[in-house]
Order: C-alpha cells, then sequence, then structure tokens
C-alpha cells in the first residue's frame, strides 16, 4: 500500500513538472489604463517580457479612464493564471473587486508591479495581498515599516507616512532568499538599471517573505535601511510575486525595466506566482555586482550584435550597444584572458576599413581605460588618420603611465 502511495505522489510530481514546462501554458493578464506613471508604455513592456519566455500568453486589460464609468470593467480574471497589476487609479466596482478576491482565494497568481503598490490605499485585502505598500495616505494605521538593518529583519510600527524614494540611479540588489525559486541559481547580488528605489514601504506583511532588497543610501536622500524590491505572499490558495523595481515614465528610455535582473526576475516571478515552481534557465546576459546590463529593445543582444552596431554607428544613433558593450567589459575586468578577447575584437573594428569614424572613437575610449599593448600599434596607426588623430592622441596619453608604455 505504501508504495503505491508514493508512486502515485511520484506521478503526481511528474504531472506538475511537465505542466510547468510546456510552451505557452499559461495565460497572463496585465491590468492596466489609470497610473502616475507611463503606463501605455509599461503595459506592453511587460506582455514583451512575459511573451518571450514563451510559457505565456498575454492580455492587456485597459480600464476606462479616471472618469469613465468603471462598472464596465470587468476582466474574467478567472480564465488567467497570473494577472499582473500595473495600475495605480480609482477603485474598481465592488463586483469586480470581488471577482479579483475570488480568484486570488482560489489559487489564482498575481504579480505586484512597482506603483501597483501605491494603489488601493483603503482595500484592506488588497493591502494584504501586496503585503506592503506606499503613498496615498498610508500610515502607522495600516501596518509596520518592514526592511532590513545590518542584515536583521525589523519590524518598525513607528509612526509616520508610507513611500519614498530619492534621484533614480543604479542600485544593488541583494538576494535574502537566494534558495527561493524565483531566485535560485542567480548571483547574491546584482547591479539594477536607473530606477527608483521605493524606500518607507509598510503595510500587513502577513504571509511575505522577502526575497531580495536594496540598500537605500543617505547620499541619495535614501533611509540608510536595506529596503526591500522583490517579495512573496501568499493569501488564501494565491501566489503573489511583489516587485517594488520597473519604474516606467515619460522618458524615451526605461532603463529600469530594460534591466536584465528586472526582466528575469519579473518573468520568473510571474511563473512562480502561475504555478509555484519555476522552470526558466538563467541566462547568460544576468548581471553581477560589476554593473548593470541592459537589453535595448528588451531582446539578449550579442556582442557580435553589440560589434556590429558599435562598427556602423554615427553620433545620431543611440549609444546603448556601447552602453551594453561597457557591461560586458567590466564584468570580465577581473580575468585578463577574456578581456584581451574583448580587445581584439575592437581593435579588428579599429582596423576595418568600413565602420564609421564615430564608432571607431567610441572604441578609441574605451581602450584608453581597458586597452593593453595589444592594442598599441593599430591605435598609433590611427595617428595618420585625418579623422581619428586627436582620438587616438587621447588614447595613448590615457595609457602612459601606469602602463609603462
Ligand atoms: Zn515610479
Amino acid at each position: 500500500m505504501k508504495k503505491r502511495y508514493s508512486l502515485l505522489l511520484l506521478l503526481a510530481g511528474f504531472f506538475v513538472f511537465q505542466s510547468c514546462q510546456e510552451k505557452t501554458a499559461y495565460k497572463a493578464l496585465i491590468v492596466t489604463g489609470q497610473s502616475n506613471h507611463n503606463w501605455s508604455a509599461s503595459a506592453p513592456i511587460l506582455k514583451t517580457i512575459l511573451d518571450q519566455t514563451e510559457l505565456f500568453t498575454t492580455d492587456i486589460a485597459q480600464t476606462p479612464p479616471e472618469n469613465g464609468d468603471m462598472k464596465n470593467f470587468r476582466p474574467k480574471f478567472k480564465n488567467y493564471n497570473v494577472v499582473v497589476i500595473d495600475y495605480n487609479g480609482v477603485s474598481w466596482s465592488e463586483e469586480t473587486k470581488a471577482a479579483f478576491l475570488g480568484y486570488v482565494n482560489n489559487g489564482g497568481g498575481v504579480v505586484i508591479y512597482h506603483e501597483a503598490d501605491n494603489s488601493f490605499a483603503d482595500w484592506k485585502e488588497y493591502n494584504e495581498i501586496i503585503g506592503l505598500g506606499g503613498w496615498n495616505k498610508r500610515s502607522e494605521k495600516d501596518g509596520p515599516y518592514v526592511y532590513y538593518k545590518k542584515d536583521q529583519l525589523v519590524v518598525d510600527t513607528a509612526a509616520g507616512s508610507a513611500g519614498s524614494h530619492g534621484p533614480q540611479h543604479e542600485y544593488l540588489v541583494k538576494a535574502r532568499k537566494a534558495d527561493h525559486p524565483i531566485l535560485s541559481g542567480l548571483p547574491v547580488a546584482w547591479m539594477h538599471g536607473k530606477d527608483e528605489l521605493y524606500s518607507t514601504l509598510r503595510g500587513p506583511a502577513k504571509n511575505m517573505e522577502i526575497l531580495a532588497t536594496a540598500y537605500a543610501d543617505t547620499a541619495k536622500r535614501g533611509t540608510g535601511r536595506d529596503e526591500p524590491m522583490l517579495m512573496t505572499i501568499t493569501y488564501g490558495k494565491g501566489r503573489i510575486f511583489h516587485t517594488a523595481m520597473g519604474h516606467v515614465g515619460k522618458d524615451e528610455t526605461h532603463p529600469a525595466t530594460e534591466c536584465v535582473g528586472f526582466i528575469v526576475t519579473f518573468q520568473r516571478g510571474a511563473e512562480w506566482a502561475a504555478c509555484g515552481k519555476v522552470t526558466q534557465p538563467i541566462p547568460l546576459d544576468f548581471p553581477n555586482v560589476a554593473g548593470s546590463v541592459l537589453r535595448p529593445d528588451y531582446k539578449i543582444v550579442t556582442l557580435d550584435e553589440d560589434l556590429e552596431k558599435i562598427s556602423n554607428y554615427t553620433i545620431d544613433k543611440s549609444t546603448r550597444y556601447l552602453t551594453d558593450l561597457q557591461g560586458r567589459i567590466r564584468k570580465v575586468s577581473g580575468d585578463p584572458v577574456a578581456m584581451l578577447e574583448l580587445e581584439k575584437k575592437l581593435v579588428a573594428i579599429l582596423q576595418n576599413p568600413s565602420a564609421t569614424p564615430d564608432g571607431k572613437r567610441l572604441i578609441l575610449r574605451e581602450l584608453a581605460w581597458m586597452g593593453s599593448d595589444y592594442c598599441l600599434p593599430t591605435v598609433r596607426d590611427l595617428l595618420n588618420d585625418m579623422n581619428l588623430q586627436d582620438a587616438a592622441a587621447f588614447t595613448l596619453e590615457r595609457m602612459k603611465g601606469p602602463r609603462k608604455i
């Protein structure tokens, strides 16, 4: 009897595992339509990020505008495996709120994205679902501040308002539950792309685990605490993944959501919310402590693509591929063999007659700090190039001194 029972368990486990790996296994719904953020940009970005996994087919449900009739907003939550909240606006109808709570209570997955933790300050159950929230008159009445200080979890009942951030900047994200399926296999710390660092969030924090934090530096008008960035919450039978990162404003580019750390944790968090497991492999471009890595246009960019774009660069084009290349250089900066391999590829561009002078200028600037003796003959040759002699002289000047040329 006992044996048969174990076999059944094994089969059940196998079945769940299989169902997690099927392509387009899950239906995701992004709820948006009102926000103090640029929701018309962020919702398609989140859809792209989810659909890329090939695990999700993603729909977007858009509410009426703020002065519209919210009774018309009645998404069929129960048809989905995960609902992503990208919304910070007026209250939904009682019927829609009840449908959402029924969905979560019955095991529906939820992803709370960035400003969604500002939303619905007066909705008690929503605050339990998000764990921690900010702004919109939240205060000690809504629950404690929760953060880390000197690597200790602090539940702080001090009075005060909730929600703050300093100017946007790149910051280090540190895993606190590195063995959680969402973080398992990722570096224990990585640099995050330029973003707001949400701080002083407070809320019921029931059934909540903090997976990762970021230090809010007082030099950036921060709290001097390690603030929660990634959280999981359980509510009823539902699993919730909450990311406080990913600000999308009116700017043309969105480094917070182009950041590979954001993209990958969002994808893994959504899968975990949908099925309680994560089957996605860790991508090779995942950042470490050396520097953030962005995916321009949300695609994985190869080194060859970076080099090709830089070879064809003219000053009217974006330098984002250079930024990507700089990330790669920083990542291997402690490895002389890998650095030399990169240097060889950069020198090949300098030697390529069809590469643009503007592109070569970018390369010369990089070589000024990372070049070795290998690049010297090629850089010296460029002293004879009318277009590049100044840039080449600059590089040679910079390479003097510590390198003893
Ligand atoms: Zn924001």
